[in-house]
């Protein structure tokens, strides 16, 4: 039964787990034109492999990073499997350079899965003083020959600013692949693969859906190989994003440049506000001239923002001092700015860095701000009154 078109202006959710395949030509045909991979196949077969409302969500990341291709996961995590797992070979793996800076749930993946159950040959590199030694790293480019080189253009809670166009100079002077988180910066503030990464990717999760009410991935590029490995990689371990998370996702990110430049200019005005309370020790954001990555990222950025999160360090006579005001400060808040794990929500949000990283950053006092869109002189009014209490 074939029904009339809609004359709709959205691409509906389609929940087909598997698609009418009519009769046994069309099916032998659907299947043959599955094997070439293609991101927008000619025929729907099932939606583990493909989807129409997935494909017309990837079509506005696709706009936004300005990139040949993208595909959705059902996470960040699984966009992170799929872009790094299409490079390992059985026969030829060669060494994976990963930041020490990048999302511990990143790090955990590399060290129980990759290392230990894949058995790859990982590598670190550290910054110094919070910035990275480019001629350090072209030292370890050089010796290592890394198969790929992964990083985060804005790192966690550090805030540092990787200098993406020399990273990625480097990388491909040794014939590593380059690939990139871009969670933090968005495309609003930087789009690697025009500065030479291989692939983005992004926990869409955060800024694209920006609503703290899905989770989803995207891994884009514009090499169709690395596509058509992922896009086949993606359908046999199951990453597909589900059609309906596709479609809230696909009408939330209509508003992402509103919404996330607006988050940048809230970001720019507490960070400055922040740096003159008597009770801060420090505050990190790259868009303060005291940052140690702030000229990397005034050049990467382009004068669009320096990002919306801020990490900040209360300043006390001793451990119990921090902690207290930290404490005191987070319950002043509550109201209305939410302890919750993760970044990129509507309102600012907040975490306790000591009590989320442990011992890889044990300052006490540290809260890392993840600034939300709202009204910025409500959002100022109720931090600076948690400050005025816990002094
Ligand atoms: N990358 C970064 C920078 C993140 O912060 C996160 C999660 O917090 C991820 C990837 C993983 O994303 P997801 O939670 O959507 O799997």
């Amino acid at each position: 039964m074939k029904r009339k078109e809609v004359n709709s202006s959205r691409i509906p959710v389609y929940r087909d787990a598997g698609f009418e395949l009519y009769d046994a030509a069309t099916t032998a045909a659907a299947f043959k034109n599955e094997t070439e991979h293609k991101r927008e196949p000619d025929s729907y077969i099932y939606s583990r492999y493909r989807n129409p409302t997935v494909v017309s969500a990837e079509d506005e990341i696709m706009n936004l990073e300005g990139c040949g291709w993208a595909l959705l996961t059902q996470s960040g995590m699984s966009a992170i499997d799929t872009a790094l797992s299409i490079y390992q070979n059985k026969e030829k793996t060669r060494p994976w350079l990963f930041f020490t800076e990048i999302y511990g749930g990143t790090i955990s993946f590399v060290e129980s899965v990759l290392k230990l159950r894949r058995g790859l040959d990982i590598h670190y590199f550290s910054p110094h003083s919070e910035i990275y030694d480019l001629v350090e790293f072209e030292k370890i480019l050089s010796a290592l020959k890394p198969e790929l080189v992964y990083i985060e253009s804005i790192s966690n809670p550090m805030l540092i600013v990787a200098d993406i166009s020399e990273i990625s100079k480097s990388a491909k002077k040794h014939g590593s692949k380059l690939i990139i988180d871009n969670t933090f910066a968005t495309p609003w503030l930087c789009k690697p693969l025009e500065h030479g990464a291989d692939i983005v990717i992004h926990s869409a999760t955060k800024y694209f859906s920006g609503h703290g009410n899905l989770t989803a991935g995207v891994i884009c590029g514009n090499d169709k190989m690395i596509m058509k490995s992922a896009i086949e990689y993606r359908k046999l371990v199951g990453h597909m994003l589900s059609p309906d998370d596709a479609y809230r996702l696909q009408t939330q990110i209509q508003s992402f440049n509103l919404r996330f430049s607006r988050q940048c200019d809230n970001a720019s005005k507490l960070a400055s506000r922040l740096t003159k309370i008597p009770a801060i020790r420090k505050v990190w954001f790259p868009g303060l001239k005291e940052h140690s990555t702030h000229v990397v990222a005034k050049s990467l950025f382009n004068g669009k923002g320096f990002g919306a999160m801020i990490t900040f360090d209360f300043d006390g006579n001793d451990e119990n001092e921090k902690r207290n005001r930290r404490d005191l400060f987070i319950n002043h808040v509550s109201g209305n700015i939410k302890l919750i794990p993760t970044l990129g929500d509507p309102h600012t949000i907040l975490m306790p860095v000591e009590a989320v990283w442990g011992s890889k950053y044990p300052e006490p006092g540290m809260i890392r701000l993840s600034v939300g869109f709202e009204e910025y002189g409500a959002l100022e009014a109720t931090i600076m009154k948690a400050f005025n209490k816990v002094l």
